[in-house]
């Protein structure tokens, strides 16, 4: 006997429904992106086709992925992309989901590139950072290195970077560690694990069980790679050239005086969208 189909509009309204029931904030939202992933269709056509029928396997596919999210997998990690600076990124359980936050690094850091730049990215993860800004930068001739101690994230930066068109080397290393000692940038950027151990227990299951740990956890007070990073960059960073830091909830103060200390000028800090300090920016002025 012929199995009964359902129109998309109808599969939908039963995924949302699902999903809402599950306790998922964004309920609509997801299930909308899960059946764009499964059938390829864009809103345009939904709306316009609303009583479109949907074959029997890509139903079977559509309600697998929301028994998945169900589970509170990332919606990212189900459909393995995530957009970013108006890019689209490659995504897995290896490297932390780009947020919308660290966008606010992004453009910063725009602002500040020139011609014939080479930037470090410290704990690329997914390359979001370093990625979006030499792909959307004006400036020429500009170069960069990303690095993580995770190789997997690696074959994902790679991946991503590979799919934007842009060249780029990646280095696998423990911070520092495997930077060559005559290295010189104009500008580091980093967004390292910067969330308090005790603090990682309370975030939603989404972060807590399905983020790399190991990206997010900033040890006992959030601030230990802000501390060797700091340190360390001293040693490859050229006279005149910036270093800019995502942080965390009231980093704000503390990753300042400790750029200070290591003789950055120039202090400031940048807000997000939601009007909470994200980004410590400095200048490397001594000798
Ligand atoms: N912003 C991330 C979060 O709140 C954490 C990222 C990080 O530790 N660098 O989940």
């Amino acid at each position: 006997m012929k199995r009964k189909t359902l129109a998309i509009q109808q599969i939908y309204k039963e995924g949302r429904e699902h999903l809402e029931k599950a306790g998922i904030l964004e309920a609509g939202l997801d299930a909308w992106y899960l059946l764009k992933h499964v059938t390829g269709i864009d809103k345009a056509f939904y709306y316009a086709h609303p009583e479109r029928e949907i074959s029997e396997e890509e139903k079977e596919r559509y309600f697998y992925y929301i028994e998945e999210r169900k589970k509170r997998i990332p919606l990212q990690h189900l459909t393995g992309e995530q957009e970013f600076m108006g890019l689209v990124f490659s995504v897995n359980r290896h490297v932390l989901i780009p947020r919308q936050d660290t966008e606010t690094l992004v453009e910063l850091a725009l602002k500040k590139i020139e011609k014939g730049m080479r930037i470090l990215d410290m704990c690329t993860g997914s390359g979001c950072i370093l990625l979006s800004l030499l792909k959307l930068c004006r400036a020429e001739d500009v170069t960069g290195i990303g690095a993580d101690i995770s190789k997997e994230a690696l074959l994902v930066a790679k991946e991503n970077a590979e799919r934007l068109g842009v060249l780029v080397q990646f280095v696998n290393g423990d911070l520092f560690e495997n930077i060559g000692s005559g290295e010189m940038f104009d500008m580091i950027v980093s967004n390292p694990p910067y969330i308090p151990t005790a603090v990682i227990d309370g975030l939603e299951e989404e972060v807590r069980l399905y983020d790399p740990y190991i990206a997010l956890d900033g040890r006992e007070d959030g601030l230990f790679f802000y501390q060797r990073i700091v340190k360390e960059s001293i040693l490859h960073i050229k006279r005149g050239g910036y270093l800019l830091f995502e942080i965390g909830c009231g980093q704000a103060e503390k990753v300042a005086g400790l750029m200070e200390k290591a003789g950055y000028k120039d202090i400031r800090v940048e807000k997000d969208l939601a009007g909470l300090d994200r980004v410590v920016y400095g200048m490397y002025n001594e000798e």
